[in-house]
């Protein structure tokens, strides 16, 4: 199986879609340990995200990616949104020219994506950021395809692991970003971005797993 553009495009608007769904609870969590506004940077960036989408020339998936990042970036500010279209720029550069995506393919973006997040933001695995559910995310991608999963269970794996790295931030006591200043007082609460980054791997299993 590979994914064609059209089914890239649709994942994009899925996530769109399950970000605007979303929005309150991603909200709520960044109330508890940062700002109160993760749910609405993210429904800000991924609607212009969407506008730029259906100005593109369809065909290629890097600049269709590049499209989602340059948006985000230039529509969100704070934390969230420049780490978010850090992660699409590089899937864009991993991906150029392509008209689909192969699981070899897939596993070299996000391992790009998630080094180009850790390069910007400094953060590693358990500082309670994002990375918590990417990096899991990759790694089960990754090893997935290595043992000769088809690409819909590697995709599968990789939510999961996500789910997984999303939930294990509660404990944690965050060393990056606003939820940093709180110090101890961080703990006990699940990270939002890690929230919103499950969210992005579970609509690529759910949008794309045909088996
Ligand atoms: P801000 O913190 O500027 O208000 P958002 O609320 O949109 O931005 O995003 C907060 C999320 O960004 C956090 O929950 C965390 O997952 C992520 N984040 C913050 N700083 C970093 C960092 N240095 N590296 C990776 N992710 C980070
Ligand atoms: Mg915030």
């Amino acid at each position: 199986m590979s994914v064609p553009y059209d089914d890239v495009v649709r994942w994009i608007r899925a996530f769109a879609a399950t970000i605007a769904e979303n929005k309150s609870y991603l909200t709520e969590l960044d109330s508890a340990i940062g700002d109160a506004d993760h749910g609405i940077n993210m429904d800000r960036g991924m609607q212009a995200a969407l506008a730029k989408v259906d100005a593109l020339p369809p065909g290629d998936v890097g600049a269709l990616f590049k499209a989602v990042g340059m948006a985000l970036v230039s529509s969100v500010g704070g934390a969230g949104g420049p780490l978010y279209g850090t992660l699409f720029l590089q899937l864009g550069t991993a991906t150029a020219g392509r008209a689909e995506l192969t699981e070899e393919d897939w596993s070299a973006a996000l391992t790009a994506a998630v080094q180009g997040v850790q390069a910007r933001g400094k953060a590693e695995l358990e500082d309670k950021t994002m990375v918590d559910a990417l990096a899991p995310a990759r790694d089960a991608f990754a090893g997935a395809a290595a043992d000769g999963s088809t690409f819909g269970e590697a995709l599968r794996r990789s939510a999961a692991a996500a789910e997984d790295g999303m939930k294990r931030t509660i404990p944690l006591v965050a060393r990056k970003g606003r939820a940093s200043y709180l110090g101890e007082r961080s703990a006990g609460h699940q990270d939002p971005g890690a929230t919103s980054s499950y969210l992005l791997l579970k609509t690529a299993a759910e949008t794309w797993d045909g088996g």
